[in-house]
């Protein structure tokens, strides 16, 4: 099956924290640097030039500053009930996976979880929080998971057929 790549015209659909929005581009031809928000269902980018990698670079930006906004608000939710003290909190945009952490205890995350419902970004982070204590995928580690998450399994398998990472 061939994997559809986003599309950043007018109309375009895109995804936020798992909700469909609206691409709406307006001409602004004041805006010298491109004004990205969301609007109700709309995804509205200010403009003054309205090439499509432009709009693409502009939406991406506006993505990864959102997410560097909620990631971090979400492991200080469930970083209590997992108990453990971390490092840094660093988004990444990388193609190979959702999540990793180090040993110096920091975490990473892909920018692109702010596309996904957040029970799902919420998996993500329970599941790099896990790893402080366990730092591999042994039945101790997912029994972790499930203690915080008894639902982790749905929010796994929503992550594995998502295909948000070849999409964008
Ligand atoms: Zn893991």
């Amino acid at each position: 099956m061939r994997i559809e790549k986003a599309t950043y015209e007018n109309g375009a659909v895109l995804p936020y924290l798992g909700r469909s929005f609206t691409l709406e581009i307006r001409c602004y031809p004041s805006y010298r640097k491109p004004g990205v928000m969301a609007e109700g269902d709309k995804l509205v980018v200010l403009t003054a030039r309205t090439e499509n990698a432009l709009v693409e670079r502009a939406v991406r930006e506006w993505y990864i500053s959102r997410a560097a906004a909620v990631i971090p608000e979400r492991v200080r939710v469930y970083q209590d009930q997992a108990k453990e003290r971390i490092g840094r909190i660093c988004i990444k945009d990388v193609r190979s996976r959702w999540g990793s952490c180090s040993s110096k205890r920091n975490l990473n995350f892909n920018w692109r979880l702010i596309l996904a419902p957040m029970e799902v970004l919420d998996y993500v982070v329970v599941h790099e929080l896990c790893h402080l204590k366990e730092m591999n995928h042994s039945r101790d580690f997912w029994a972790l998971v499930e203690g915080i998450l008894p639902d982790y399994e749905k929010r796994r398998k929503w992550l594995r057929d998502c295909r948000l990472i070849e999409r964008f």
